[in-house]
């Protein structure tokens, strides 16, 4: 592709820093190479690099921070556009709203909500992007008490093919911002977001670690606890097999180890005593059943809940895969034993059930494309390649576990979730798809986003 000099100031080329910069990924094993890459920190910089992009032929990219270039189709003919819009988070304190530059990450949300006594929909990393993790579902530490964090999008502001800087809402364009909240994308350079947030009094929250060899008895207590557990709990138990870094205590890499962790949320002053009590129920059974090596569960604020699960803050290498299951029931637990556990020398580094339901099962009056998950636990698997195990071995043992949940997979996903391009992908039924497409093909007629949409969010690509 040839490049001519009438490029905004620092889109930049192939072996260009200005390039290095803006293509950086947060999973190193999934690189992008597009034809050229800008960083824009301004809705006008958005715009000149739109207009660049079509005066070159290129179709246009987006990315914050790379932590899903795992799932993003090839770049090769497109221009980059890396969003690090940098102005700060403004929060309404009285419509409990956050206003969010494109590029932000959840941890300047956080600390920002906290300030007013309130609290956002995040997932287990501070250092994800709010735009692309909103857009794409986003499935948060809190999820069980707001259901999809998706559902906060109050407003979306975004540039379009045309150039145009839109406000787009529940009454300013509906449908395009029905199909904005997890329809894939390919509508547009998102320059902001407000995201509703929600009263925190206090929260429990921690991880809980035990050898492996409890398992056995641990999961199913926690399985059982699911059953039941209040909406303002939401947790996830993990097998990891984590590497002897100078940074990770000891005694979480003598061998494989069992994680749970999570949030158990006080809304207001008038539910403390009834988040303790859940915490109680959700961890004295298993505190008795066998004792943690280490265990970290304590009140706290809001502030402390995105180090809880304790997601690598630098860029590593992940290959891996994901399902949304059903029931397990103690034969589905004993299943995901047998292939993570009772498996010596595993190829994952992690092997995730996070729990769903609760918020999550219902759609709310008003959702957009995609407004609950149908399941009743997430799986999600992953190796480091080039660490302990090889590309083939980790390859093969998401197979493995693939294969053994078969029986309890939905054939659904949560897109924030799914791992490689490879990946069965289902977070859409086909009405879903083609209701999505028909807002493609008026907002970007010429497709100049088409690269950007997620597989099997289209029939147009
Ligand atoms: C360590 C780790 C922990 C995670 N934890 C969770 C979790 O708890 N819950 C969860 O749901 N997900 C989680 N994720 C997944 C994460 O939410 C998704 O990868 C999400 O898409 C990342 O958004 P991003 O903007 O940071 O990433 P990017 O790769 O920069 O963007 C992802 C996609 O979002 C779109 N996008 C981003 N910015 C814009 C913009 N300004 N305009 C238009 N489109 C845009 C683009 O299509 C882009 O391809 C985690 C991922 C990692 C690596």
């Amino acid at each position: 592709m040839t490049m001519v000099n009438e490029s905004p100031a620092d889109t930049a080329l192939r072996a260009d820093p200005a390039y290095e910069a803006a293509t950086q990924v947060f999973n190193l094993f999934a690189p992008v190479s597009p034809a050229a890459a800008v960083t824009a920190h301004s809705v006008d910089e958005v715009r000149s690099a739109i207009r660049h992009a079509r005066r070159q032929g290129l179709g246009v990219r987006v990315q914050a921070t790379g932590h899903a270039s795992a799932t993003a189709r090839p770049m090769g003919d497109d221009l980059l556009i890396r969003t690090a819009l940098g102005a700060d988070v403004e929060i309404d304190a009285l419509r409990r709203v956050a206003r969010v530059p494109a590029g932000t990450r959840w941890a300047s949300v956080v600390e920002a909500a906290a300030r007013h006594g309130l609290a956002a929909p995040h997932g287990s990393s501070p250092t994800v992007g709010v735009v692309g993790y909103l857009l794409n579902g986003g499935l948060s530490m809190y999820a069980r008490y707001t259901g999809l964090a998706v559902n906060s999008l109050r407003a979306v502001e975004l540039v379009t093919a045309d150039g145009e800087l839109r406000r787009v809402d529940a009454t300013d364009d509906p449908a395009l911002f029905g199909a904005l909240r997890g329809g894939g994308g390919g509508f547009g350079v998102v320059t902001a977001v407000e995201v509703a947030l929600f009263p925190a009094t206090a929260v429990v929250t921690g991880a809980a670690f035990w050898p492996a060899t409890d398992a056995a008895r641990l999961l199913p207590l926690w399985r059982r606890w699911t059953e039941t557990a209040p909406a303002t709990a939401t947790t996830s138990i993990r097998v990891m097999n984590l590497p002897r870094l100078p940074e990770i205590p000891a005694v979480l890499t003598a061998g494989p180890i069992l994680c749970l962790d999570g949030v158990v949320l006080a809304p207001g002053e008038d539910d403390l005593d009834a988040m303790r009590q859940q915490a109680q129920d959700l961890l004295a059974p298993l505190r008795a059943a066998a004792e943690p090596v280490m265990d970290t569960w304590q009140e706290a604020g809001p502030t402390l809940v995105p180090d809880t699960h304790m997601d690598p803050p630098e860029p590593v290498p992940v290959l891996g895969d994901h399902m949304l299951l059903g029931e397990l029931g103690d034969e589905g637990i004993a299943e995901f034993l047998r292939v993570t556990v009772d498996r010596p020398g595993s190829a994952l580094t992690v092997a995730e059930l996070r729990q769903l339901g609760g918020a999550l099962a219902t759609a709310p009056p008003g959702s957009g494309a995609l407004g609950r998950l149908d399941a009743r636990y997430a799986y999600s698997g992953a190796g480091v390649p080039g660490g302990d195990a090889t590309e083939q071995e980790i390859r093969e043992h998401c197979a493995l576990v693939r294969e053994a949940l078969g029986r309890w997979d939905t054939g659904r996903t949560a897109p924030t979730f799914v791992a490689s391009l490879e990946q069965p992908q289902g977070h859409l039924d086909a009405e879903g798809v083609l209701a999505v497409d028909r807002v493609r093909l008026r907002i970007d007629p010429d497709g100049l986003f088409r690269g950007d949409v997620a597989p099997g969010s289209s029939l147009l690509v």
